[in-house]
């Protein structure tokens, strides 16, 4: 085990908390500590188990005794380490503590923002594009975030339950021949045991046309002990098996994700992150740029940033899309293309994942296209000035164009 880490700094490094807030009283042994069944029966889920370690603000406090009918407080002591005490305004406090403003609501917000539950042939089952379907498996993760797309069925305390029917699901992937790829998420499968994970890739693996199987997961860099050597050599048996983490700050990327990460690349599975840009938390070139570095040194590709979805009582973590461009603009160029990470915006109501880019292209006919580089310098390439060629639609805006 490694001592706790000094100071909480700007996450350059790669530092182990533990045990951290759990030093107290002869400490805790480094066998539980390292069982993932501990650090989530331990899980910091009360405003009691929160003012022993926290000095909570007004905001806090009030989030998190209003938070109790929409998304259930959960922190592993792992992740709770990365808090420092006394911080309200600390990018990873802002990620999982409730505060007041959940309960503040927007025009814009809405309880399904990705318009999922209306493309959902069978429960638990969301296909929305052509090729692939998203699998929720379970409404369980191991700790949960406050700016969740799914907190509508998330955590079990809210007014929705996530009701997947198993069976059902497997059927209708047997029936849709076009189904070539598969996501589970939730919620977060990771949390079931080896067993159940086991039995559901072995199910999915066995319709013939299902070629891809992906798990979209936080448990790595929520509950890194969950990444033990057996899980991996289970999953390792349903290649191509891909995983999407989740990693917002570069401080996530402790040594014990890090290791956890290398488990999961060393088992062959390819890993992307997808972020979230949320106010106050990674809404800068700095910090985004140190995260992207930090995911290569762990083997994990960035693949998208998103812009938050207008889930309900989250226009406190939201920012303009301009910052998200501007980030985009200081790392595409100016950093490996590995780090750069595709901005979108997950269109409101269901329209799937828009791709949101600085304007490269300054102007493009049958008989030339001219762009600007990462400097700003303009250049021309001449195009073939074949007549046949479509040019992607450049719409007007009207008002009727609005997706409803
Ligand atoms: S881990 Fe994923 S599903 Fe779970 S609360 Fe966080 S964003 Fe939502």
């Amino acid at each position: 085990m490694h001592a706790f880490a000094a100071g909480n700094g700007d996450g350059k490094e790669f530092v182990s908390h533990a045990p951290g807030y759990w030093s107290g009283s002869g400490g805790i042994a480094p066998e539980l500590w390292n069982d993932w069944k501990w650090q989530l029966k331990n899980r910091v889920n009360s405003l009691a188990q929160l003012e022993q370690h926290l000095e909570l603000g007004e905001e806090e406090r009030s989030g998190v005794l209003l938070s109790g009918d929409k998304l259930a407080l959960a922190v592993t002591p792992h992740f709770f380490n990365l808090i420092p005490r006394s911080n309200p305004d600390d990018p990873i406090r802002r990620q999982v503590i409730p505060r007041v403003e959940e309960t503040w609501t927007s025009p814009y917000d809405m309880a399904d923002p990705c318009g999922e539950d209306s493309h959902m042939p069978v429960p638990g089952l969301v296909h929305r594009y052509p090729d692939r379907v998203l699998f929720l498996v379970t409404d369980r993760c191991a700790a949960y975030c406050r700016y969740c797309t799914r907190s509508r069925v998330v955590s079990g305390v809210g007014d929705q339950e996530l009701h997947t029917d198993f069976e059902e699901a497997f059927r209708y992937l047997e029936q849709h021949t076009e189904v070539r790829d598969v996501l589970l998420s939730g919620g977060d499968a990771l949390i079931f045991s080896d067993d159940k994970i086991d039995k559901l890739l072995s199910r999915l693996r066995a319709i013939p046309h299902i070629e891809f199987l992906r798990i979209g997961t936080r448990v790595p860099i929520f509950l890194p002990q969950r990444i033990t050597a057996e899980l991996c050599a289970m999953l390792a048996k349903y290649h191509p098996l891909w995983m999407s983490v989740h990693v917002n700050h570069p401080r996530e990327l402790t040594i014990e994700v890090n290791e956890a990460l290398e488990r999961l690349a060393n088992a062959g599975i390819p890993l992307g992150n997808q972020s979230v840009l949320l106010a106050g938390v990674n809404d800068d070139l700095e910090t985004m740029k140190t995260l992207v570095h930090k995911l290569l040194i762990c083997r994990v590709r960035p693949y998208y940033l998103y812009q938050c979805d207008l889930i309900n009582g989250s226009s406190h973590l939201r920012t303009p899309v301009a910052k998200g461009i501007e980030i985009i603009e200081g790392l595409r160029g100016h950093t490996t293309g590995y780090a750069v990470p595709q901005f979108v915006i997950d269109a409101p109501g269901g329209g799937g994942k828009v791709p949101i880019n600085p304007g490269y292209i300054l102007y493009h006919d049958n008989e030339k296209i001219v762009i600007r580089n990462y400097e700003g310098k303009i250049f021309e390439y001449p195009e073939i000035g074949n007549e046949s060629v479509q040019f992607a639609p450049q719409r007007e805006y009207h008002d009727e164009y609005l997706y409803s």
